[in-house]
């Protein structure tokens, strides 16, 4: 487990921290995964920001970081952050590379390539609970910074790329999130909306 843990590549300073704030720079510290994601031979700029959830199902505790890893690991998929409970975002995968993290699926523009073109963000999330309010802080903390790199039009999430396979993010209150990112140019794609 630990020698997973140790696979992280990245640790943002993001804790205790209110939903209201709007950082713009963040403390890291990089390791790269070895799994679930393959360099990409130009410039990559992602247009969507597609939002999943992971928890882990053969443990006590469903939010065990090591485990849901070792879950990507198993199946050789990886987002690019992942959010656990306390707001910690740990970077799994360079953006500027494919991560496997949406595989078949749709976007609103019927275009199907989904993984070339997003940033992938994990939760650590159960189907029966619910995000912390560090989570909240933490996503919209990373989006205050993926915002000005990327041409972000999009922000989604699995279950509406696919909505045959998926339901991630669980419980996911996307009319919070839309408040607190303010973003009027922002298209936030759910199916009903
Ligand atoms: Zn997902």
């Amino acid at each position: 487990m630990k020698n997973i843990l140790s696979t992280i590549i990245l640790y943002l300073l993001v804790q205790n921290t209110s939903a209201q704030d709007s950082k713009t720079e963040l403390n890291t510290v990089e390791k790269c995964l070895d799994f679930g994601y393959c360099i990409f031979d130009s410039i990559r700029k992602p247009d969507v920001l597609l939002l999943h959830s992971s928890y882990c199902p053969t443990k006590k505790d469903s939010f065990d970081l090591p485990c849901i890893l070792d879950l990507y690991k198993k199946h050789d998929v990886a987002a690019h952050f992942i959010i656990d409970r306390e707001g910690i975002i740990y970077k799994m995968v360079n953006i500027e590379q494919v991560a496997y993290h949406g595989g078949k699926g749709e976007l609103p523009d019927k275009n199907n390539q989904i993984n070339t073109r997003s940033i992938g963000v994990e939760l650590i999330n159960s189907k029966s609970s619910y995000y912390t309010q560090n989570q909240y802080a933490s996503l919209l903390n990373l989006w205050n910074v993926i915002k000005i790199k990327y041409p972000i039009k999009i922000i989604t999430g699995h279950a509406e790329t696919a909505p045959n396979r998926k339901t991630d993010p669980w419980n996911f209150d996307w009319k919070y999130f839309k408040q607190l990112i303010k973003e009027d140019s922002i298209k936030v794609w759910l199916k009903n909306n």
